[in-house]
Parts: C-alpha cells; sequence; structure tokens
C-alpha cells in the first residue's frame, strides 16, 4: 500500500493558527526560514529514497523560485496551496477563482510544470463552499486534498467521506480527504500536522496500520516546513492555546517524521489521487 506524503509549504508566519496576530502586510519583513526548511525535508526526502507533494503558497513561490526548479528536478509532485493562505470559506467563489488562479500561473512559471493538484488552507473546503470544486475542475486541477472529515476547532467537515469522492457529476476531479482513523465509532485525525507532532508515535502507526488493512485504503499525511524548526522566532501575543499546539515537539519532528517515512510506503499525492479515482464514491448532490 503506497500512502500519499505531502508538506504544505508556509512560512511559520503564514499558519492559521496566528492570522489575527500577524498582519499580512508585515510578512516580508519577518524572517524567511522556509527555504532553508524545504531545503532539510528534501535532504531527508533523499536519503528516505521517497518521493511527495509539496503543496505551496504562491506567495512563496514568487519569492522562492529556484527551490521550486529544486523541487521539481528532485522528482517531487509541485501543488498548490493557494496565494497567501486565505481560508477558502472566508473569500467567495469570485475571489476564490483569483486567488487559485494566481498561485497556479506563479507555480508554474517558477517551475516550468503543470499544477494539477489543490490543497486548500487549513483544510477550508465545506459544506459552506459548494462552489469551490466547480473552479478548480473549471481551472483544470486533476484533484484536491482540501477535506478533514471531522470536527476541529478551527476546521472540519463532519459527514464528508472519509476516502476519495468526486464531488461534480461533470467534472472527473476528485477529493482525496486527509486521514482520519475511527475508533469507538468516532473519527479522529490521524493525517498529520499538530496531531503527529503532540501525540505519541505509536498513534499514527496504529491509525495508519489500521486504515491500510481495515480500510484497505491508502493514507494521507501532511506536515509543514516550520515544524521541523525549533529555532523559528515565537510569536508574542498568540493564544495560548494556538502557542502549544504551534511549538510542541518541534526539536523531535524530524526524527519522528523519518521513522514514519521509513516504516510505510509514502509517495506522490497526484498519483496516488489517480488511483484512488477507481474507487471514488460519488458525492450526493
Ligand atoms: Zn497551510
Amino acid at each position: 500500500m503506497v500512502n500519499g506524503l505531502s508538506v504544505d509549504v508556509e512560512d511559520w508566519f503564514q499558519v492559521g493558527a496566528f492570522e489575527n496576530v500577524i498582519d499580512r502586510g508585515t510578512w516580508d519583513s519577518l524572517s524567511d526560514r522556509v527555504e532553508r526548511n524545504v531545503e532539510q525535508i528534501l535532504d531527508l526526502f533523499a536519503a528516505c529514497e521517497v518521493q511527495a507533494t509539496f503543496f505551496t503558497l504562491g506567495w512563496v513561490a514568487e519569492r522562492h523560485g529556484p527551490l521550486m526548479r529544486r523541487i521539481v528536478d528532485a522528482g517531487h509532485e509541485l501543488a498548490s496551496h493557494g496565494w497567501d493562505h486565505a481560508r477558502v470559506f472566508t473569500l467567495g467563489k469570485e475571489a476564490f477563482a483569483r486567488d487559485v488562479e494566481r498561485a497556479r500561473k506563479v507555480l508554474e512559471d517558477a517551475s516550468g510544470v503543470a499544477i494539477t493538484g489543490y490543497r486548500a488552507p487549513s483544510f477550508s473546503i465545506d459544506q459552506r463552499t459548494p462552489w469551490a470544486y466547480a473552479v478548480l475542475a473549471e481551472q483544470g486541477y486533476a484533484y484536491s486534498s482540501s477535506v478533514a472529515p471531522i470536527t476541529h476547532d478551527h476546521y472540519g467537515w463532519r459527514d464528508a467521506p472519509r476516502f476519495a469522492f468526486r464531488p461534480l457529476a461533470w467534472s472527473s476531479l476528485v477529493e482525496v480527504p486527509v486521514t482520519t482513523a475511527q475508533f469507538a465509532g468516532k473519527r479522529l485525525a490521524a493525517g498529520g500536522g499538530g496531531f503527529f507532532r503532540v501525540m505519541p508515535y505509536a498513534f499514527s502507526r496504529w491509525a495508519i496500520r489500521q486504515v491500510n488493512t481495515q480500510d484497505q485504503r491508502p493514507a494521507v499525511f501532511y506536515f509543514h516546513p516550520w515544524e521541523i524548526d525549533p529555532a523559528q522566532p515565537r510569536v508574542a501575543g498568540a493564544p495560548l492555546r494556538s502557542k502549544l499546539r504551534h511549538y510542541t515537539n518541534l526539536d523531535v519532528m524530524a526524527e519522528k517524521l523519518e521513522q514514519l517515512i521509513r516504516e510505510f510506503e509514502w509517495g506522490r499525492m497526484d498519483l496516488l489521487a489517480h488511483r484512488e479515482a477507481q474507487h471514488a464514491v460519488e458525492l450526493a448532490a
């Protein structure tokens, strides 16, 4: 079973948890750490001989063109994480269309390859954004991995399918949700990010094994470049809960990741979406 490995490429000041504390207008004045962190991830992936998908902000691609090239040259997939991490349900249809178009153009110009995958910032495609998939399909995207089929304080589309689905009757576009595990009749977030960092490694191992063997489906896992960067600047004024989540276990993340990468089989999201398309359920309109 080849699981999907993905990196949401954004810098430490662009995360959803800090968006009310750090103004977008100040981003260019903040310490740029995304390049060195992505380089470290490229080294880790090379050492483990694994390929993955880098869902990258257009804002980052505009400032790090050669890095986009290095991602693609190493055999990874470059995909879109939108322009500047504005969540889809805050945008509306027209603004969302402009956001993804602008991001794709910059990503394609920087890398020289077609962008066919999309991940919404903070998994922000849900029941509030019924127009989002039509925009993605019209712009030529083949797949999206933008749904967290759980309830969470910041995000979640609780009733969405746990595995691949086709959101549109007229398009082959496939949505591949981030991984959840079933326990005692409940869905648990098990796709990475803060959960992976904060919870014991054994929980993630159990969850991915359960998905692979009981559900017989691939897992979809994600993390961020800032999660392997214990030296990143600390954000003052953020809510305590956000700070606890953001800064816990940054120092052990790289090691934990390597263990996960070596323990399971991993590959690019575009290839996974293509394989999963044959199992995709139609989403009832
Ligand atoms: Zn993100």
